[in-house]
């Protein structure tokens, strides 16, 4: 075998994995398409992490995590994660773009990616305006008219950043209330440059070369009216990536995987962790807590097995 873990993923379930199976001293291996980041290095700020009482920033935090794994000898493949199978011999088999390695143990922490809304003109603007990540592309739209969708907390946060360089932001939600907490709700009816849209949703996308417009339709009157907004920014929830492994666990009705307390799935030696868990908060402080424990049963089934 390759090596003693392989981690795939890089968020902070992964990162958190890594770290626990680096500093026990097992040969470890964590796979990630960016080389690692995940979700909170699409967010400018956390402010919910224990220890940072200013808040900290989502990349600043996962570079940190990433050096900490490093500094216990895990490597980190810039690579994604096709497919893991079960190796007669009781391993498994990572294949990956590049080619792939094999593992004794593995955790799983290949977390989301977000939902698109599927209505006409999605496709051709994605990435001509309509975007996934606020501080990635917030910059871009300096005094422009922006429309987040979503009623969750990653929406009402993002709405709250974009306030930096939008002149104006709609915040289009499909319901009259909003599923995220009370202190985001508040952030978000203080600032002034925010436009509340409630009960209301996307018909259609429109533009030329990049995006101009969105139809909207007012839910409780009916109405259907065209805004010009040059930026799109959707957060309507995530799908769990969990295409590699759907053969080698069970998901829920959502797709998220099924996993005992200790994380463990159906298949021997083959943990999860993260946001691809199926869990009631998906927040950094419950991945980190998620990738620790997987870690720690990897190590365990590693010594039953007789592996050091
Ligand atoms: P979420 O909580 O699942 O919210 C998704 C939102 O999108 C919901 O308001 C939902 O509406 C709406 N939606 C879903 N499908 C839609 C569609 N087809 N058209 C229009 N709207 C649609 O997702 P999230 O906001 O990304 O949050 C994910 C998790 O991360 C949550 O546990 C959240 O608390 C956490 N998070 C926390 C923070 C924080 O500051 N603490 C920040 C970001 C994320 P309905 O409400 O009607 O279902």
């Amino acid at each position: 075998m390759d090596y003693d873990i392989i981690v795939v993923g890089g968020g902070p379930a992964g990162m958190t994995a890594a770290i626990y199976a680096g500093r026990g001293g097992w040969n470890t291996l964590l796979i990630d398409p960016m080389g690692g980041g995940g979700q909170p290095s699409t967010t400018d700020t956390i402010y919910n992490y224990p220890g940072f009482p200013e808040g900290i920033g989502g990349t600043e935090i996962m570079d940190l995590m990433a050096r900490q794994a490093k500094a216990f000898g895990v490597k980190i493949a810039f690579d994604e994660v096709a497919r893991i199978d079960k190796e007669q011999e009781g391993g498994f088999r990572v294949t990956t773009g590049e080619g792939g390695h094999t593992a004794k143990a593995v955790v799983y922490a290949a977390g989301t990616h977000p939902r698109k809304l599927g209505v006409p003109g999605e496709e051709k603007y994605l990435a001509k305006g309509i975007s996934f990540c606020a501080t990635c592309d917030g910059a871009l739209f300096r005094d422009k008219v922006v429309a987040v969708v979503g009623g969750g907390d990653s929406a009402l946060t993002e709405a709250v950043f974009l306030t930096k360089y939008a002149k104006e932001v709609l915040l289009i939600h499909r319901r009259d209330e909003y599923r995220a907490g009370m202190a985001n709700v508040k952030l978000v009816r203080e600032n002034p440059k925010i436009k509340e849209l409630l009960s209301t949703v996307v018909e259609s996308v429109r533009g030329e070369e990049f995006l101009t417009g969105i139809t909207v339709r007012d839910l409780r009157s009916g109405e259907v009216r065209d805004l010009e907004v040059q930026g799109l920014f959707l957060y309507v929830g995530w799908t769990p990536n969990v295409e590699p492994v759907k053969h080698l666990v069970d998901t829920d009705d959502h797709g998220y995987v099924l996993a005992a307390e200790d994380m463990s799935t159906k298949t021997p030696g083959l943990f999860v962790a993260g946001d691809v868990r199926r869990k009631p908060l998906r927040q950094i402080t419950t991945a980190v807590g998620d990738g620790a424990t997987a870690a720690w049963s990897a190590e365990n089934y590693l010594l039953l097995r007789g592996a050091k």
